[in-house]
């Protein structure tokens, strides 16, 4: 990797680290609007001189994939499990980490909590040039396993490239057999999304993030809109209340609906865990080295 390269991840990961833990701590306070916390991630991102690539969270047993709406009026709640995942970029080069808090004083998921980071960290210290993936997912099961949880095996990390949040290859959470090998100077994310559950995620409720699959021509007017606006993404995701404010709700949805029809857009809906099970993760991102870099990482992670 070029050292400009890994400069602007440096600083999109330094970024991203920040906002994390500013999100996760405004989400820990019971009463703090959703609304209120994604924005301010997002505002935060550009005031430090990142690019929003993202600002999700999801809660209980959520893993992934929520972003609220411009009208959404939902606040974190006493005994909430919430993580709070935050991409930033910088001309693509992207940085993507996760952390999960428990509303208010409840302490009642600090063993499932520890568990994730304690998957996280056990991964992390496998990751090198030759290390073949399966063995990643081995790492992070046995300490989920060890304090009584399990993985989501239908979740993984992945790689990053310029401009593509997954860059086509998957980091198991278990025992996939994958005999793939990590690369020096390879960009990964890991993440382990760990339950009570049985540990499998299916869609649940309402989609609020998207990503244009390619350049399309459009008939409807408010399709072209939208078009317009996310085209300069280069492929990055997008969510509802950046259209919204920008064109409005009803043109916001017909809009998405045309160009999903068209198959324009993909949908990334929420992801929640099958059986009901609660959820938490931790992620982090890393460039694979002799010495792996974890470029997502503040100086108050313990993971
Ligand atoms: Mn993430
Ligand atoms: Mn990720």
């Amino acid at each position: 990797m070029d050292p400009e390269t890994r400069d602007k991840l440096r600083k999109a990961g330094k970024i991203a680290a920040i906002v994390r833990r500013e999100g996760a701590a405004k989400l820990k306070v019971p009463g703090a609007s959703f609304l209120q916390v994604m924005d301010y991630c997002e505002d935060r991102i550009k005031e430090l001189g990142g690019q929003v690539a993202w600002a999700q969270m999801a809660v209980n047993d959520v893993a992934a994939h929520f972003c609220p709406e411009e009208h959404e009026t939902a606040v974190s709640n006493e005994g909430d499990l919430i993580k709070i995942d935050i991409g930033v970029h910088l001309d693509g080069w992207i940085a993507d980490n996760a952390m999960t808090v428990e509303v208010g004083n409840s302490n009642r998921y600090a063993d499932h909590m520890k568990a994730a980071r304690n998957a996280l960290r056990a991964a992390i210290k496998l990751v090198e040039p030759g290390r073949e993936l399966w063995e990643l997912g081995v790492a992070q099961m046995s300490e989920a396993q060890a304090l009584g949880f399990t993985t989501i095996k239908n979740l993984s990390g992945h790689t990053i490239e310029q401009y593509r949040v997954h860059g086509g290859i998957s980091i198991p959470t278990f025992n996939n057999k994958s005999k793939i090998q990590l690369t020096e100077g390879m960009q990964v994310a890991i993440e382990p999304f760990i339950t009570e559950g049985d540990g499998f995620v299916k869609e649940k409720g309402k989609n609020t993030i998207w990503m244009m699959r390619k350049n399309a021509n459009a008939r409807s007017p408010y399709a072209k809109k939208i078009i317009t606006e996310v085209a300069p993404l280069n492929g990055l995701p997008f969510t509802n209340r950046w259209l919204t404010r920008k064109i409005g709700r009803g043109p916001t949805a017909l809009g998405l609906k045309a160009l999903h029809q068209q198959g324009v857009i993909t949908a990334y809906p929420p992801l929640a865990e099958r059986t009901g099970g609660m959820v938490a993760q931790y992620e982090h991102s890393m460039i694979v080295g002799e010495k792996t870099e974890i470029y997502t990482k503040h100086e108050e992670d313990s993971w």
